[in-house]
């Protein structure tokens, strides 16, 4: 690899008086809180981009266990960093260590990047945004006035139904296994958005409505290890008129997809929701717009 260490890196005989110029050695710093953390491929995919771009920025990918946040946000604001993505365990218990707090973030109540803005330290959530514009411009489908299924309610589900909700989205059923979890973020889709939604508890073979436009499988079923784990659905009840949607970002190809390809489903993999959410995280910290096929190049070179 090799980075942009200062303006004067190439510097060449011929203009050996910018020697004397000022340098700046100094990267600007972005990372991701989590635990574990060390097989989370964010890395991959910002460093690409800012390599592509020329930027001398580094994203660090840093364990901080649970009791630590606290101190690890008075680091970040400490060490000027640009900002911070949080995953698991973060998500939730960072929101007590921020100055704002965007509407949506504040409406699916996680946060998955922080972006530093003078003194202030904002949180945002780019999940569903990512999704929501991998549904968009990969599958060429507007949730407009749509009927969608959502199996799950956990983080990524709640961060799907509420981009959805808030893209136009007409019907959205949520399915998930524990009944508290589903009827929280039902009423959650009721009360604070134009969407209509109800929970369905997910106890047996789950079949998906024939007059369903969007099916996502917001659940963690199919991810690495547990490659041959399918979401207990009739698989009968998938049609060639239906967008069947995975978050499952490793393996993308997930036996779910598969089963939606062989009914003639229109399907939608995991790596776009993931490229996308970094896409939108390296505008809000640079400025600049990403270089997204470099970021999903980079991304499918460590899971294709
Ligand atoms: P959570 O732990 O918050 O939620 C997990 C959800 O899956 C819950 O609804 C849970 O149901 C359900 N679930 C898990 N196992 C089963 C099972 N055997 N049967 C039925 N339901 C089950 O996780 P997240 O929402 O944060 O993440 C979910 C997945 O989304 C992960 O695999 C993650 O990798 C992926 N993800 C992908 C992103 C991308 O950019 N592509 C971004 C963020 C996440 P219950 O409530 O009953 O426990």
């Amino acid at each position: 690899m090799r980075y942009p260490l200062c303006d004067k890196y190439t510097l060449t005989k011929q203009n050996k008086e910018n020697r004397y110029m000022k340098s700046n050695y100094k990267a600007e710093l972005v990372g991701v809180f989590g635990h574990p953390v060390a097989e989370n491929p964010t890395v991959v995919m910002q460093e690409a981009a800012f390599q592509h771009m020329g930027l001398n920025w580094r994203y660090l990918t840093i364990e901080v266990y649970p009791e630590d946040l606290e101190n690890a946000m008075k680091g970040l604001r400490a060490m000027n960093m640009r900002g911070i993505n949080l995953t698991i365990p973060h998500k939730v218990d960072v929101l007590k260590y921020l100055d704002r707090i965007s509407p949506d973030a504040a409406l699916i109540g996680a946060v998955n990047t922080v972006r530093s803005e003078g003194n202030l330290l904002i949180g945002e959530n780019t999940d569903g945004k990512g999704f929501l514009r991998s549904l968009k411009e990969d599958a060429q489908i507007d949730p407009a006035g749509k009927k969608a299924v959502i199996l799950g309610a956990g983080g990524a589900a709640r961060a799907i139904s509420v981009e959805l909700a808030i893209a136009g989205a007409k019907e959205i059923t949520i399915v998930n296994r524990t009944a508290a979890r589903g009827t929280e973020l039902a009423d959650l889709i009721n009360s604070k958005t134009e969407a209509t939604a109800a929970f369905t508890e997910w106890n047996s073979r789950y079949a998906v409505s024939a007059d369903t436009d969007i099916v996502v499988n917001a659940t963690s079923i199919g991810l690495f290890p547990d490659i041959d784990s399918k979401p207990d659905i009739d698989n009968q009840s998938l049609t060639r008129e239906m967008t069947v949607c995975d978050v499952i970002p490793n393996p993308p190809h997930t036996g779910f997809l598969r089963e939606a390809e062989l009914r003639g489903a229109k399907t939608l993999d995991g790596l776009g929701m993931l490229v996308y959410q970094g896409a939108i995280g390296f505008k809000m910290w640079t400025g600049m717009e990403p270089p997204v096929d470099v970021m999903r190049r980079a991304l499918e070179a460590v899971f294709l």
